[in-house]
C-alpha cells in the first residue's frame, strides 16, 4: 500500500524526524489560506498523487503547470492549486493518462544547500532492510542510478538492532557530511530506520534529503509504502489508504479475493497459483506476446470469483485474447470448467479464448468445455497454449 507525501511526512514528524511545515489544501481558497498561515515569503505547492517525478511532471491539459511549484504570494498559491486540483498530472511514473490531483500540499520554502538521496527498502538478496544513499539526490536520481551506479551507497542493517552509529558515520563520510550535519544525520537516519521497521514498510524514500544552510537535515520529499501482508497489524495505517489513487480493476479484484495486477499487453490470463501465473506470463512473452495482466484466482476459486475474474480481465479494452491456464491440484478441472461455461454465458466473450486444463478430473472438465457449445480453442501443454493465444491475439 502506498500513501501520500503529506501522510508520510506526518508519520516522520510524529517520529521526531525533521520535515518542513506544511498544510494540505483541497481548493484554491484553502491553498491561499495555507500560504497565509505558514506566514513566509516563499512556499511550494505540491500535487499529492501516488506517483513520483512530480517536479518534472506537467498537467495533461496545461503543460505549463508542473506538479511542484514555488510560489511567492497567497494569490499565486491559489492559482497553482487551481491549475493542479482536478487536473491529471503526467509524470514518468504515471503513464500517459496521468493521475488526477485531488489535493495539494502547501509547504514552506526551504533554504537548500545540498540535495541528497536517502532510501530504505527490503533487500531480498540480503534478507533484510538496507539503507540506500547518494550525494547526488534530487530530481535526476534515476539517471544517476542508471549511468553512475557507483555514486549510490548501500548499508544493510538488522531490523532488531536497528541502524548503528558506526553505520551512520560510514554513510556520512560517503555523503560528505561534516560537523552539525553528522549530529543531525545520527538522529535522522536512526529514526528513519526505526519508522521503517516499526511500520513494516517496504519502501521509504526521502528524495531530496536536504542539507539546509545551517547544516541541518530535512526531509523535503517523502514516499512511503507498506507490506500489504503486514497491514493487519497496523490498523491506523489502513486508514491512510486512498482507493481513488489505485487502479480500479485492482481494487475490484481485491474485493473478490483475487490477486490481480494490470499490465500493458493485450493477452489476458487467468491462472490458478501465483507461480503458474508468472510462468504463463513468461511463456506468452517468450512466444512474442505481451500479457495484459497477472491474475491468480487461487486454489479454491468458486464460480462467482471466476466470473468476476473474467469481467475484470475483459473490461480492459486492450485485451485481444484470453488464456486460461489451470492446473487442477486443489481445484478440480470440472469446477473451473463449469465456472468457465457459466461466465462464458453471463459475461459475453468478444475475444478468442484459449484454455489449457490439466490435473484432477481433467477428462470430465474437457468434456464439459467441448459439449457446452462455446467457441473455445483448447490447448495441450504450456507451449501449445502460449503459441495459440499469441496467434489468436494477432489474428
Ligand atoms: P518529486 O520527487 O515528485 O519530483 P519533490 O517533492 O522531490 O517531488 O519536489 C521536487 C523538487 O522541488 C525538489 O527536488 C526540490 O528541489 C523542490 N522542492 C520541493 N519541496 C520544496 C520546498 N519545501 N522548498 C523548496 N524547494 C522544494
Ligand atoms: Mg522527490
Amino acid at each position: 500500500m502506498k500513501i501520500h507525501e503529506y501522510q508520510a511526512k506526518q508519520i516522520l514528524r510524529d517520529a521526531g524526524i525533521a520535515v518542513p511545515r506544511s498544510i494540505v489544501a483541497r481548493s484554491a481558497e484553502e491553498a491561499k489560506a495555507a500560504f497565509e498561515t505558514l506566514g513566509g515569503k516563499l512556499a511550494v505547492v505540491k500535487a499529492q498523487v501516488h506517483a513520483g517525478g512530480r517536479g518534472k511532471g506537467t498537467i495533461k491539459t496545461n503543460s505549463a503547470q508542473r506538479g511542484v511549484q514555488l510560489v511567492k504570494t497567497a494569490e499565486e498559491a491559489a492559482t497553482v492549486a487551481k491549475n493542479l486540483i482536478g487536473g491529471a498530472l503526467v509524470t514518468l511514473q504515471t503513464g500517459p493518462e496521468g493521475q488526477v490531483v485531488r489535493q495539494v500540499l502547501v509547504e514552506e520554502g526551504c533554504d537548500i544547500a545540498r540535495e541528497l538521496y536517502l532510501g530504505i527498502l527490503v533487500d531480498r538478496a540480503a534478507g533484510g532492510p538496507v539503507v540506500i544513499a547518494s550525494a547526488a539526490g534530487g530530481m535526476n536520481i534515476e539517471e544517476v542510478a542508471a549511468h553512475t551506479p557507483e555514486k549510490i551507497f548501500h548499508e544493510e542493517f538488522h531490523p532488531d538492532s536497528g541502524l548503528q552509529s558506526f553505520q551512520v558515520r560510514k554513510l556520512c563520510e560517503k555523503l560528505d557530511l561534516t560537523g552539525a550535519s553528522v549530529r543531525s544525520a545520527e538522529k535522522f537516519m536512526k529514526s528513519l530506520a526505526k519508522v521503517f521497521v516499526a511500520n513494516d514498510c517496504s519502501l521509504i524514500e526521502i528524495n531530496p534529503l536536504v542539507v539546509t544552510g545551517s547544516g541541518e537535515l530535512l526531509a523535503l520529499d517523502a514516499k512511503m509504502s507498506f507490506d500489504d501482508n503486514a497491514l493487519f497489524r497496523h490498523k491506523p495505517l489502513m486508514e491512510l489508504r486512498d482507493i481513488a489513487e489505485e487502479e480500479p480493476t485492482e481494487v475490484r479484484a481485491g474485493e473478490a479475493g483475487l490477486s490481480y495486477v494490470k499490465l500493458d499487453g493485450n493477452i489476458a490470463c487467468l491462472v490458478n497459483g501465483a507461480g503458474l501465473a508468472m510462468s504463463t506470463m513468461d511463456l506468452i512473452k517468450l512466444h512474442g506476446g505481451e500479457p495484459a495482466n497477472f491474475l491468480d484466482v487461487g486454489g479454491g476459486a468458486n464460480v462467482d470469483q471466476v466470473t468476476e475474474a473474467f469481467r475484470i480481465i475483459l473490461s480492459d479494452k486492450n485485451v485481444k485474447a484470453v488464456l486460461v491456464n489451470i492446473f487442477g491440484g486443489i481445484m478440480r478441472c470440472t469446477t473451473i470448467a463449469n465456472a468457465l461455461v457459466e461466465s462464458y454465458k453471463t459475461v459475453g466473450f468478444n475475444v478468442p479464448l484459449v484454455v489449457r486444463l490439466e490435473g484432477t478430473e481433467v477428462a470430465e472438465g474437457r468434456k464439459i468445455l467441448k459439449e457446452c457449445g462455446a467457441d473455445i480453442i483448447s490447448a495441450e501443454g504450456l507451449t501449445d497454449a502460449a503459441k495459440k493465444v499469441v496467434a489468436a491475439a494477432v489474428a
